[in-house]
Parts: C-alpha cells; structure tokens; sequence
C-alpha cells in the first residue's frame, strides 16, 4: 500500500512537471510569433503556420496545404479531412 502512494505522488510529479514544460513551450512559441517583424518582400520564405490538428509552428514550405489550413504530415492531414 505504501509503495502504490510513492507511485501515485511521482505519476502526479510527473504529469504536472510535463504540464508545465507543455505550457512554457507554448508561451515561448507564442512570444516568438508575436516578436515576428512585419511582413517584408522576404516573408514568403520563413513564414510561418501552425498545424491545424496539432499546433506545430513549422514554415509554410514544410506544411501541406488542406481543405481546413495548413498541417505538418501527412497524416495530421488525413486526420482532419477524412
Ligand atoms: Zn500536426
């Protein structure tokens, strides 16, 4: 019994530690894209998108365009528009 509270307290560890970083990461991205300086005639090269299903910023080269928006893979894409 004493063990399954040891484990209990560590997943919660655990989970909230990757909450955290999953949140800190988001800021980061967001602080990043509001930072982005104004659309110039070089924007097209380094612009940025976010993945419909999953929020990845990638650049609008790597994305594949869908129905819905942008998506990082194949299969994110699949996902959203079967
Ligand atoms: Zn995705």
């Amino acid at each position: 019994m004493k063990y399954l509270i040891v484990l209990v307290v560590v997943l919660v560890g655990i989970w909230f530690w990757r909450n955290n970083r999953r949140a800190a990461l988001r800021e980061k991205a967001q602080s990043r894209a509001a930072a982005k300086p104004v659309a110039g005639p070089h924007q097209h090269a380094t612009e940025v998108v976010e993945c419909a299903v999953c929020s990845l910023h990638l650049p609008r080269i790597d994305a594949l365009p869908g129905g819905r928006g942008m998506y990082c893979s194949e299969a994110h894409r699949r996902q959203a528009e079967k």
